[in-house]
């Protein structure tokens, strides 16, 4: 433990701004969300405390920890979804970061247990196709992660019903343009579906698609 654990500075600052841009734009209320990004050199990960205003959060109060969970360094405690995070970055060696959020257009489908087809091409590039369902469950503990894994496939992201949503991406930045493209493309869908029967673009390979 101490200050001899090494992370690079800039990174987290990047997560920082990633936690304010996404309150910024209303991708969560309050102090919600997690965010985390893995060394892929030292497989460190650092992620934001548990419960922490964002505007006030120093690079310092991000939290250091193994991929085992083991913590590195900080003093506060980590998200209470460390163990998602690290379930992810286990299973997953092409993800370097996670973003949960709880944005108001997704959880609108997941409430009422609806996935999210892409509607617009950016929705179909930052999701990689449609957004499945990952059913409530009141612990997220490494199974509800395991499970979350499965239904999320080779998708970049998954809603959590009655809850929220989870990205995943090779960099912060990505990974927050991601989660903004996706509640972008629930906003989209929302209101497309009073207005006539949305055409999805789920068919489409997303790597074809200009956005
Ligand atoms: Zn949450």
């Amino acid at each position: 433990l101490g200050t001899s654990i090494a992370f690079d500075p800039d990174r987290l600052n990047e997560i920082l701004e990633a936690a304010r841009g996404a309150a910024r734009f209303g991708l969560m209320a309050a102090n919600q969300g997690n965010f985390s990004v893995r060394d892929p050199e030292t497989n460190l990960i650092a992620i934001t405390p548990h419960d922490r205003p964002y505007d006030d959060m120093r690079p310092s109060d991000i939290v250091i920890v193994d991929l085992d969970g083991t913590k590195r360094r900080g003093d506060l405690d980590p998200s209470y979804d460390l163990p998602v995070h690290l379930t992810v970055y286990r299973r997953r060696p092409d993800v370097n970061a996670v973003i949960h959020t709880e944005p108001p257009f997704v959880n609108a489908f997941g409430a009422v247990g609806l996935g999210l087809e892409p509607v617009t091409t950016t929705g179909l590039k930052s999701a990689n196709g449609d957004v499945p369902l990952m059913p409530f469950r009141t612990v997220r503990d490494e199974q509800f992660a395991e499970d979350m894994l499965a239904v999320m496939g080779d998708r970049f992201a998954v809603i959590w019903g009655s809850h929220g949503l989870l990205v995943v991406g090779r960099t912060i930045q990505q990974t927050l343009d991601r989660s903004l493209g996706i509640e972008f493309n629930a906003h989209v869908l929302a209101i497309a579906r009073s207005l006539g029967t949305p055409r999805s673009l789920a068919y489409l390979d997303a790597s074809m698609v200009m956005a």
